[in-house]
């Protein structure tokens, strides 16, 4: 009997245990620095609604986007997909966007106005982002669609050019219709990130046709367990805008003033990629260890993305792999072995988990004074 309430005891015990260890945990707030002369906005500007296929009323979205600190995001339902239009008749196709302005009442996030054109390829899915009105987008022609997104000076985007269920090579193919809408300054960016999804052939497109570098999510369930459960977080563009306002990110995207982020895979163009590394690595200190020409440099990583580095310096490290992740939020101490006593330096790493061009991580310098 004391045996059997023993065994009780601990299996009690130890369900109690098991369940605080099932407790994830919850949405952690998004933060990168500010890079010179620009805001560093975190944006998602491709999701759904049950206005469209997606599966929550437009609150969540908003809900989501405060719990993980995003500065905008776009309600894009497809136009021409409607699964739940038998249970939630809309005519007007601003309604998801108008739920999400509501919503967000009060709080510092924008809510920008979006919509999906919907089509098979090689047409494909595009966003049409600050729309004045997304009911005048729906056209038979894909064609007029686009002309119509031109008139209300929407910015536009390539969704998931390399998504197999159209393009069965898991490559993009950039289709005589794209080509042409380029000409007509009718497209102007790429989803490079889409979901779980990183094209490389995807950002030689973007390069190759100057079109704008985007990360989204495309979320039609919960951010949380597609995302926040694995200990994720949602594919987002940083938007490099002159200040936080709607017409302000529409100005950078233009510009192509991005950088599309998915953890710690970083895609962008140089001018900007760098500048968002090197301010989200700080050095906060340099001494020598008494008697030794071994340089000890705390460095700090003040992003949400963890950062893959390589030693790129001339000086090899003492005790520090040349290969290291310094994660999000954490201080690390490298040793660096400068074979003689140095006022200053410069700490060199590539950046590996970034990427320039396909296959081209940025090398990112920090100047050192020593203590
Ligand atoms: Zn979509």
């Amino acid at each position: 009997m004391k045996l059997l309430k023993l065994i009780l005891f601990f299996a009690f015990t130890l369900h109690g245990l098991n369940a605080q260890n099932h407790s994830h945990s919850g949405a952690q707030p998004l933060t990168y620095p500010d890079i010179e002369g620009f805001k560093t906005l975190k944006t998602d500007l491709h999701m759904h609604s049950v206005f469209s296929d997606g599966n929550v009323w437009p609150t969540i979205r908003v809900q989501e986007a405060l719990r993980e600190n995003l500065d905008a995001i776009s309600l894009t339902e497809h136009l021409e997909y409607q699964p739940h239009k038998a249970d939630i008749p809309h005519p007007d196709r601003n309604r998801a966007h108008n739920l999400a302005l509501e919503e967000a009442k009060g709080h510092d996030l924008l809510i920008i106005p979006g919509s999906e054109i919907t089509r098979s390829e090689p047409i494909g899915h595009s966003n049409a982002v600050f729309i004045s009105d997304a009911n005048t987008l729906l056209h038979d022609k894909a064609e007029d669609a686009f002309a119509a997104a031109k008139k209300q000076q929407a910015f536009v985007f390539w969704n998931h050019p390399a998504w197999y269920r159209q393009s069965p090579t898991g490559n993009p193919v950039l289709s005589d219709f794209q080509k042409e809408r380029i000409k007509n300054g009718e497209l102007h960016g790429i989803e490079v990130i889409n979901s779980l999804d990183y094209a490389e052939e995807s950002l030689a497109l973007a390069l190759e046709q100057n079109l704008t570098i985007m990360g989204t999510s495309d979320v039609h369930g919960l951010i949380d367990w597609d995302y926040t459960e694995n200990g994720k977080h949602r594919p987002i563009t940083l938007v490099f805008a002159k200040e936080k306002s709607v017409e302000s990110i529409r100005e950078a995207l233009f510009a192509g003033r991005t950088v599309a982020v998915y953890n710690s895979l970083l895609v962008g163009k140089p001018e900007y990629l760098k500048p968002l590394l090197q301010a989200s690595v700080k050095i906060n200190s340099a001494a020598y260890h008494d008697d030794t020409q071994v340089l000890a440099v705390e460095i700090e990583n003040i992003s949400s993305s963890d950062l893959l580095l390589e030693n790129a310096s001339p000086y090899t490290f003492y005790s520090n792999a040349p290969i290291f992740t310094l994660k999000a939020g954490e201080k690390m101490t490298l040793q660096l072995k400068t074979l003689e006593k140095l006022d200053s330096t410069t700490l060199k790493l590539r950046a590996m988990g970034a990427y320039t061009a396909p296959k081209e991580h940025p090398v990112l310098e920090w100047a050192i004074r020593v203590e």
